[in-house]
């Protein structure tokens, strides 16, 4: 009885230790099993989370980043132009060139008798302009300036002016950077982005656009489209292909106006770019000669003046009487 009693308490203890073991057994693997798969997910899930944590903490930085560049150039506009007390501009003449070339080139048949001869200031004639503003007191500003001053943030003198060049032709570069520089003038330059890729041709190129950032900050490059230059149709796919070519361009660099290229503009076009977040502000351009900015100008259709070449020079003078 003795034994028996001994062994079946024996047995029961036996057992008693078999189930915990099985249970702790159990519990071990349950837990291997769970925190293998959530091991999976933290691998799987988390990384991708971080993955996108990181890119849009990284791109919300660089987007902070802009944004806090833009509101000290804000800041520093705003500052700057409230010492002026004068009266405010009420139209501002914002120029449109093209190319600027040597006068020799000028006055070869290609710049003289051809559609391009319109568009072609000679560098001469270039200088006598800017220098005519200089000696008028002319002040040179930027887009933001112009920007801020249709918003109402600032104040600008009566005798200001926008100085622009489209398609950034390489004899901008060339022949009217130094002028530019001499008079030390302010001027924006609108950029196709395509057209700076490669090698360097008829046109900037993007290691020209950064080296002209460098050397001289009163040059600005701004966007005539990535690689839009082609008049956008007007249809139900044009929204889109703003938008796309838009951020295709905030890619390469950054910028915050845009001049249409040939002036041409429409709705679609207009709200992509207005959608964008990017653009501010957009200029369009009149073949026919164009007219001053104003307040009263939709933000997204303000007006420009074509510099003809084969105008002469009190016509150019005419624009600021
Ligand atoms: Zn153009």
């Amino acid at each position: 009885m003795k034994t028996s009693r001994k062994s079946g308490a024996y047995r029961l203890l036996v057992t008693m230790a078999i189930v915990i073991m099985l249970i702790i057994v159990l519990a071990e693997v349950v837990w291997i099993i769970r925190n293998s798969s959530s091991d999976t997910k933290t691998d799987g899930t988390d990384l991708t989370a971080d993955q996108t944590g990181t890119d849009q903490s990284g791109e919300q930085a660089a987007e902070a980043d802009l944004a806090a560049e833009w509101n000290t150039k804000v800041k520093a506009a705003v500052k700057e132009y409230n010492t002026y007390n004068g009266e405010n501009a009420t139209r501002i003449p914002v120029l449109t060139y093209h190319m600027v070339v040597t006068d020799e080139k000028k006055s070869s048949y290609k710049y003289s008798h051809t559609g391009a001869a319109e568009l072609a200031v000679s560098k001469s004639t270039f200088e006598e302009q800017m220098k005519w503003l200089k000696d008028r007191g002319y002040r040179t500003i930027n887009c933001m300036e112009l920007y801020l001053w249709h918003e109402g943030k600032i104040k600008l003198p009566k005798e200001s002016v926008l100085i622009t060049f489209d398609d950034g032709a390489i004899g901008v570069a060339t022949n009217a950077l130094p002028i530019l520089k001499k008079y030390k003038t302010k001027a924006t330059i609108f950029i196709v982005g395509s057209r700076t890729k490669g090698k360097e041709s008829g046109t900037i190129s993007y290691n020209r656009v950064q080296k002209i950032k460098r050397e001289y900050s009163n040059i600005e490059f701004q966007s005539h489209t990535y690689n839009l230059h082609k008049n956008v149709k007007h249809n139900d796919k044009a929204y889109n292909k703003v938008l796309k070519d838009v951020r295709k361009q905030d890619e390469y660099f950054d910028f915050n106006f845009l001049a249409y290229p040939y002036g041409h503009n429409f709705e679609e076009m207009r709200n992509a770019y207005i959608d964008s977040g990017i653009i501010k502000m957009a200029f369009t351009y009149d073949k026919e000669g164009g007219t001053y900015a104003t307040i009263d100008q939709d933000l997204y259709q303000i007006e420009r003046i074509k510099v003809n070449a084969n105008e002469s020079f009190s016509k150019f003078t005419s624009w600021f009487e």
